[in-house]
């Protein structure tokens, strides 16, 4: 299957990740939308949010989140998952925005 971000998640393309463990990888958003803007992704392929197969794969995401965040010394940021096209998702291989480093507005736009 020719999805980018299972080829990070495996290592086809070398990426700096910021966290890794058996489920799930953190890496740097390409076009960085703040100071800080990263990625969380499950290392299984799902689309989207819509094909999640077990309610596990969201509690392996989210609760990296704050552990990531501690690393990082944030401790306010916007998590966004994009759903679909219209939603603004463009890569569909599911995956968590955190964004910090600045205000954001609401609601987002
Ligand atoms: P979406 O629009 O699907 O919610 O978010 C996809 C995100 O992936 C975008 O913010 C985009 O900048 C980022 N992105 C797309 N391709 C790559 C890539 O090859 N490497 C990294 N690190 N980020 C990517
Ligand atoms: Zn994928």
């Amino acid at each position: 299957m020719d999805c980018i971000f299972c080829k990070i998640a495996n290592k086809e393309i070398p990426s700096e990740l910021i966290y890794e463990d058996d489920n799930v990888v953190a890496f740097n958003d390409l076009s960085p939308q703040a100071p800080i803007h990263f990625l969380v992704i499950p290392k299984k392929h799902y689309e989207s949010l819509n094909d999640i197969d077990s309610q596990v794969v969201f509690g392996q995401i989210f609760s990296t989140i704050p552990k990531i965040a501690e690393k990082l010394n944030i401790k306010e940021y916007r998590t966004v998952v994009n759903t679909g096209k219209s939603a603004g998702q463009t890569v569909f291989h599911l995956h968590v925005h955190v964004m910090s480093g600045r205000n954001f507005t609401w609601p987002a736009g």
